[in-house]
């Protein structure tokens, strides 16, 4: 029997903060997750027409060259440059011609040309190929004005891509694009990673799952759920619903059992600080190597980072605000990390302000913004971190530094657009 191939596992302290540590700058805690994150997955080879989404584990490399032989760019007539010069160049036309698919059979003469089509292989005796907009033909022979540029409107072997050239690196997510290429150089299977299993839960008493059943008014519906779930399917994982639990440790665990055993990593949301409701962290604390990183960010509170039965649980925030940035700046690097696609840091541009903010030192600030019609970054009327609908009129976030600062209309910001955190 042989060995179970085993993914590298996490070292039962690799989220532990040095003592003494309080609030943890944004930076530096992405720095101590990129710095503790493998990929975690198995790798399988599929056909490349079904690698979409997929991340590549080895260099893909090209089986023959792009394009593979000398062609023509248009369609015109094909001849040898060196027949040709100044003034009007009348030449012979050879009979039958060079069409993609249909080569031209034998050698055109010097002096010759030869009717040819886009992507027809440039027949023996053609090095140049004239427009056929540019010429005048009876059938026997082709009139243009030269001079013409040798090579004119041809393309050469392996001008895109040569043949045995690392096409795409190892780590690559595979975009559509990238399925022409590998098909256009004969790449018919990849060897991608398994894509990371995903598993989402919500915790509170609060919380009711489904939007269809009842609640009463004590209760919510659950928010994050649907959000962090789609979010991982966005991130190319496989998500994996453990619902909703009520903040009882033994429903906690039994949810995070089937997590571990069903998935790569665990979100969860809520409970996640260090309050007397605070389950999921005081669970992760007694059984799973739990460590808090108290960020220094806005939104979110601490970040429960822990290993459940070897598995890493990212325990978010419960404020459906705090949860997605959370999700956005610390889970999508982490689970690209996990996938085998690497750190990921979002797209950032800096844009003129259409605001006024004064900031204190001694944390980053995340606001919903979006641009406007002048390219300016707009912020949501409310910073309350229970405004849902922030979040889903946003188009990105403004990313205010972590020192003391003073915005005011026109002023440079850095604009995060979802875009770029593949949303
Ligand atoms: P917690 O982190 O558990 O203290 O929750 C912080 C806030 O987020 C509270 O107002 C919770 O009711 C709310 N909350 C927690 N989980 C969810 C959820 N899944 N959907 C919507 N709101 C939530
Ligand atoms: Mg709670």
């Amino acid at each position: 029997m042989s060995d179970e191939l085993t993914p590298p596992r996490l070292r039962n302290d690799c989220f532990a903060m040095p003592q003494g540590v309080s609030w943890v700058p944004v930076e530096e805690a992405l720095e101590r997750l990129r710095g503790v994150l493998n990929p975690v997955v198995a790798t399988e080879t599929v056909a490349t027409a079904k690698a979409a989404g997929r991340v590549l584990a080895t260099d893909a490399v090209a089986r023959r060259a792009n394009p593979p032989a000398p062609n023509s760019a248009v369609d015109g007539y094909g001849f040898a440059h060196t027949s040709t010069g100044e003034g009007v160049q009348r030449l012979p036309l050879v009979s039958g011609r060079a069409a993609a698919g249909q080569p031209f059979a034998g050698a055109v003469p010097p002096g010759h040309a030869v009717r040819i089509l886009t992507g027809a292989i440039l027949p023996d005796g053609v090095d140049t190929v004239v427009l056929e907009e540019d010429c005048a033909t009876d059938g026997a022979t082709l009139a243009f004005d030269g001079p013409v540029r040798h090579g004119a409107n041809t393309r050469n072997a392996g001008e895109d891509v040569t043949a045995g050239a690392r096409a795409l690196p190892a780590g690559r997510r595979l975009t559509p694009a990238d399925l022409a290429l590998l098909s256009a150089l004969g790449v018919a299977t990849v060897e991608v990673y398994r894509p990371l299993r995903v598993a989402v839960l919500s915790t509170g008493d609060e919380i009711v799952g489904d939007p269809a059943q009842s609640a009463a008014p004590h209760q919510i519906f659950d928010a994050n759920r649907p959000m962090l779930l789609a979010l991982a399917a966005a991130w190319g994982c496989v998500p994996v619903d453990l619902g909703h639990a009520n903040d009882s440790p033994d429903l906690i665990a039994a949810r995070l059992d089937r997590g571990a055993a069903e998935a790569d990593v665990i979100l969860t949301s809520g409970g996640a600080s260090a309050g007397d409701e605070d389950h999921v962290s005081a669970l992760l604390g007694r059984h799973g190597q739990l460590s808090c990183w108290r960020i220094a960010m806005k939104p979110g509170r601490p970040l429960a980072l822990a290993l459940w039965k070897g598995v890493p649980v990212f325990g978010l925030p419960g404020n459906p605000v705090a949860a997605f940035v959370c999700a956005l700046i610390f889970a999508r690097p982490a689970l690209d990390a996990m996938s085998g696609a690497g750190w990921s840091a979002p797209l950032a541009f800096t844009v003129p302000a259409a605001f006024s903010k004064r900031k204190k030192a001694g944390r980053r600030e995340y606001l919903r913004a979006r641009l406007n019609a002048e390219g300016r970054a707009e912020v949501f009327a409310s910073e309350g971190s229970g405004r849902i609908s922030g979040l889903s009129w946003a188009t990105g976030l403004v990313e205010l530094p972590d020192g003391a600062a003073e915005f005011a209309p026109g002023h440079a910001v850095r604009y995060l657009p979802f875009a770029g955190f593949g949303l």
